[in-house]
């Protein structure tokens, strides 16, 4: 039985044969790697029988929580019905026509076409593709340059990570792929903090209108952005910054693409992040929560100004994947948007949760090891600081935010730390007793961490 080997075992096997995403393999496998063996609601539970509350939704996906029967029936009924067939051939199946249809309901209204993939560094593969196509077909073939943003994440395909603005990941694999440039991000506390908020937000806005200056709008196929940015640290944007990205894009003709893989599906209040951040985007890259992780699933939405097009006068767009519109993986992509219709997920979040949350991360903006705290729907940020007076902030090497990761590990709490931000995106069906369960947790930690800096007089 698979299920009666000790932790021991497993460490070792891991160690012999795993070779883990974004790991540093050798620090790893000394050090052994930590087993999940099982999960309901919003906790998980390790090969040691450590209960562990989930504060990050898995990786920013299990948004309608463990355990949920109706995705798993999903699943079980379309494995037994039509595991897989796939839609080259001129064929459909039952699974992806009406998650299409069901996706042009709850997506903005200038979407009404879905093009799948399995994920979403996939789904922003076929982003590159067809903005490129879309102007060749409009006869502006050079307009092939797409503007992203330093410390953006988009994924870890070729394409992915290149739009992606993280320069640990371009120096390996010599990226970026040509045709790929990054201006600025919206990250105030980094900033040097003379401007204002809204200020700073026009600020690397125009940052955009600069480089389209720069390389000439005639060259300029697209921007793209995480209506929030998750990965490089949950950074919450100025209100001034979409608006006036969505003008530039609109005076110079640029289409506007929405990477809503992590604020898809509710996670900020509204079904996609551009309707909490008040922009319209063009295309829309969606992953994650569309599933919430049950199984891989991504896609792109493709508004009305591309698909047209590509329709119209496209003819036949060579690009697709084998698992473009699993039927399994559209299945359970059903089910788990029914079901957050059904609970209200989007309104709970934005009505009650969101609103919740925000008050507790306020409060726990107040400690003295916090210089910023910020939410916007179910995701949030801490940033530990060094002064809380100044803001000054430790030196990185020091790795504070991995000593706090440390002792929420240890305490139950999975949060994860970018740099020094702490975050947190939690799944939306969480109670309001399950929030103030992880804001004790997360007050916990950071007295812990606290206490671990005195003592070794870092603090
Ligand atoms: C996770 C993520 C991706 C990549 O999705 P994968 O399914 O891991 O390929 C792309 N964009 C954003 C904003 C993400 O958070």
């Amino acid at each position: 039985m698979m299920n009666t080997r000790t932790t021991q075992d497993w460490q070792a096997a891991d160690a012999a044969h795993y070779l883990h995403p974004f790991t540093d393999f050798k620090a790893l496998a000394n050090k052994g790697s930590r087993v999940i063996t099982k999960a309901d609601n919003i906790y998980l539970w390790d090969s040691e029988g450590h209960k562990i509350l989930d504060a990050m939704s898995g990786l920013w996906c299990v948004n309608v929580g463990y355990g949920q029967q109706e995705l798993i029936d999903a699943a079980t009924k379309q494995l037994k019905t039509l595991p897989f067939y796939n839609s080259f051939f001129q064929t459909a199946t039952p699974p992806a026509i009406e998650l299409a249809e069901l996706l042009a309901q709850v997506t903005p209204p200038q979407f009404k076409h879905v093009f799948f993939a399995g994920s979403g560094s996939e789904a922003n593969d076929t982003i590159v593709r067809m903005v490129r196509r879309y102007w060749d077909l409009q006869g502006q073939p050079q307009r092939s340059v797409i503007v992203s943003r330093i410390n953006a994440y988009h994924g870890s395909t070729m394409a992915g990570a290149s739009l992606g603005g993280m320069s640990g990941m371009h120096e390996q694999g010599g990226l970026p792929i040509p045709g790929i440039v990054h201006i600025e991000q919206p990250f105030w506390f980094e900033s040097d903090r003379k401007l204002s908020r809204d200020e700073f937000g026009l600020k690397a806005a125009r940052a955009l209108e600069a480089k389209i200056l720069e390389l000439g709008a005639d060259k300029v196929a697209a921007f793209i952005g995480e209506p929030i940015q998750g990965a490089g640290g949950v950074i919450v944007p100025p209100a001034t910054y979409w608006p006036e990205i969505q003008r530039i894009c609109d005076q110079y003709g640029i289409l506007l693409i929405a990477d809503e893989v992590i604020t898809g599906f509710g996670r900020t209040g509204h079904w996609f992040g551009c309707e909490t951040l008040g922009f319209k985007p063009d295309l829309m890259t969606f992953a994650k929560g569309v599933s919430s992780g049950y199984i891989p699933l991504g896609g792109v939405m493709v508004g009305e100004r591309v698909a047209r097009t590509l329709i119209d006068k496209g003819g036949e767009f060579a690009h697709g994947y084998t698992y473009s519109g699993h039927p399994v993986a559209c299945a359970v992509a059903v089910a788990n948007i029914k079901l957050i219709q059904r609970e209200r997920l989007v309104e709970r979040v934005r009505e009650e949760l969101g609103p919740y949350l925000a008050k507790k991360f306020a409060e726990l903006g107040e400690h003295p090891l916090i210089g910023e705290a910020q939410t916007c729907g179910l995701m949030g940020a801490l940033q530990i600081v060094k002064n809380k007076a100044t803001l000054e902030t430790f030196d990185s090497k020091l790795e504070v935010g991995m000593m706090c990761r440390a002792h929420c590990f240890g305490n139950g709490l999975i949060m994860r730390a970018v740099g020094d931000r702490m975050i947190i995106a939690p799944p939306l069906v969480m109670t309001l007793a399950q929030i103030d369960e992880m804001v004790a947790l997360i007050r916990k930690c950071l007295d812990l961490t606290t206490a671990e800096l005195k003592q070794r007089g870092m603090l």
